[in-house]
């Protein structure tokens, strides 16, 4: 049967976004990712989802800003008209800066990013969703949220309260037949690792992959197929679960 679902990605034109977009594509969605400010990386993945047979298009829209969601569940609905799947993955991090030394404007753009863009997103797509009968929303948390590493406190404080809203949500929407999980991914290969280590070949990074039972850091394809799965039918049963993909887990 082809699949006419379809689906809104945030932070799409790199790393695990684009893996997501990509896979969901493949998978016959339709798919709708925003991106920041990268336009020609985002025109690259449109074009090689077409390539590969799918269908995806891009829509510039900074997750920060208050006011950009429901323009960008507008395109999407203008576009198919319907949206089965959002998936918040579009996030930032200000890595190594001690709480006391946070900057109260890059305090406010960490959590602004990873948790009131999420939550503007979710407002605007569940009147569809509770029209349909039907939906899923996928969270991009982080193992942060067991760790509390130092050095992260921004990102740390906003991707755990988002894993809360993951779950106060699921108990919201799960009796309007919409589903709410979260993928906490462990060090996965992106540009946002590599800032966080000095680099994916440093010697931080072999001493932090060294800790991780498996060995080695995620690839973006590995955190798409974790959320592939929880949006799919094969996941019928499961909401308001934050589901680690981390090789075991960082740290020791
Ligand atoms: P990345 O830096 O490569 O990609 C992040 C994406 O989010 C980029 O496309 C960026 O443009 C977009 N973005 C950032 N701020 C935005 C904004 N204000 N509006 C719209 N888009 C914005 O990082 P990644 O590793 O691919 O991260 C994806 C998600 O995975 C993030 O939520 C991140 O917190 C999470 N995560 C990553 C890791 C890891 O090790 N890479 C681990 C745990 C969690």
């Amino acid at each position: 049967m082809v699949n006419r679902k379809t689906a809104l990605v945030t932070g799409g034109s790199r790393g695990i976004g684009r893996a997501i977009v990509e896979l969901l594509a493949a998978q016959g969605y339709r798919v709708m990712f925003t991106y920041l400010e990268n336009r020609a990386g985002a025109d690259e993945v449109v074009s090689a989802v077409i390539s590969a047979g799918g269908l995806a298009q891009a829509v510039q829209a900074d997750a920060a800003e208050t006011g950009t969601a429901p323009t960008v569940v507008r395109a999407v609905i203008d576009a198919w008209g319907r949206l089965d799947v959002l998936v918040n993955n579009a996030g930032t991090h200000l890595p190594g800066v001690t709480i006391a030394d946070t900057p109260v404007a890059e305090w406010d753009r960490i959590i602004r990013t990873n948790l009131y863009g999420p939550f503007h997103l979710v407002q605007a797509v569940l009147p569809h969703m509770r029209e349909q009968g039907e939906g899923n929303i996928v969270n991009v948390s982080s193992n942060v949220t067991q760790r509390f590493p130092a050095g992260y406190g921004a990102y740390t404080v906003s991707k755990s309260a988002l894993d809360t809203m993951t779950r106060i949500l699921s108990k919201e929407e799960g009796p309007n037949g919409i589903r709410v999980n979260a993928v906490a991914p462990g060090p996965i290969r992106t540009d946002m690792l590599a800032e966080a280590l000095d680099g994916l070949d440093s010697d931080k990074a072999r001493a932090f992959t060294a800790s991780v039972p498996l060995r080695r850091a995620g690839e973006p394809a590995e955190i798409a197929q974790a959320i592939a799965f929880l949006v799919s039918d094969a996941a019928s049963y499961m909401t308001g679960q934050v589901v680690y993909v981390n090789g075991g887990g960082p740290g020791g």
